[in-house]
């Protein structure tokens, strides 16, 4: 069943990463994008990833969500090691345990919005009126109860970034992974979707780990995590963009609200 099968038990050590390697060869030479990388995050946890553009942020997730294999080095997901795994054990783990955001929201074209997200639950196994009825309640809680029947393409991108977030915790995973998911949205949008998406994986207790450029959402983690020469290290949130949180703290330090 969805969500079964692993350890979910909040503050519990839910993914270990350890001595992880990835490179690339390139020209005569090999790029080492990944070199030993550890860390660790727990159930419950909101981590960002930083980097500079080139670091390997998007190489780490998809080595935490099997899309692409380690060199050496092992991700451990609720114990179950997921760089030992071969397919279609990977591709069936990835759809029952994993959610994920990208860019570029990556929704289907020929799916109206509800069919995307019913999709998630539908790959595994959950079909007809629970399926609608829970598409219907998320896509509720996100804002877009009254776009159950709308082509994906007459939404605004803030709209399918919406609905792709629907659609990754439908299937209520204990991990979501999001890959810079306001890096093609404006600054307005970008706060109002990562307000939802923090505001939905808290509730849920929903692991989060996000690539992210934004101070705001950086901040609002429990914890930063640098990607930085092939490792992981404590991080800092990037100064930059006022959001909620900030806003909030500026407002207790001055009295101004
Ligand atoms: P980031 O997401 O931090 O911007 P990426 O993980 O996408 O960085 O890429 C890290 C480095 O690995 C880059 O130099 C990129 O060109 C290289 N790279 C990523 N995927 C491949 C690939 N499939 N083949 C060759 N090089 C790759
Ligand atoms: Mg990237």
């Amino acid at each position: 069943m969805v969500g079964r099968g692993l350890r979910l038990i909040r503050g519990l050590r839910l993914i270990v990463i350890r001595q992880l390697c990835r490179s690339f060869s390139e020209g005569n030479g090999v790029h080492r994008v990944l070199d030993a990388a550890d860390a660790c995050i727990h159930s419950a946890e909101v981590v960002a990833i930083v980097g500079r553009s080139g670091s390997g942020k998007s190489t780490l997730l998809n080595l935490m969500s099997g899309i692409d294999r380690a060199d050496s080095g092992e991700v451990a997901i609720g114990g179950r090691i997921v760089t030992s795994m071969h397919e279609p054990e990977r591709t069936l783990f990835r759809r029952a345990h994993l959610g994920f955001v990208y860019q570029f929201f990556n929704l289907l074209p020929t799916l109206d919005v509800e069919e995307n997200v019913r999709l998630a639950l539908e790959l595994n196994g959950i079909r007809g009126a629970t399926a609608r009825e829970r598409s219907a309640g998320i896509l509720a809680e996100v804002g877009l109860g009254d776009r159950l029947h709308s082509a994906v393409d007459r939404l605004s991108g803030g709209e399918q970034q919406r609905v792709a977030i629907a659609r990754a915790l439908v299937h209520q995973p204990p991990l979501l992974l999001a890959d810079e998911p306001t890096g093609n949205l404006d600054e307005e949008t970008a706060s109002q979707v990562l307000r939802v998406l923090l505001s939905l994986t808290r509730s849920r207790g929903t692991t989060l780990v996000v690539v992210t450029h934004d101070a705001w959402v950086a901040r609002s983690a429990d914890r930063v995590l640098e990607l930085r020469d092939g490792k992981l290290i404590a991080g800092e949130a990037p100064l930059g963009r006022r959001g909620p949180d900030t806003e909030r703290i500026a407002a207790r330090r001055t009295g101004v609200s």
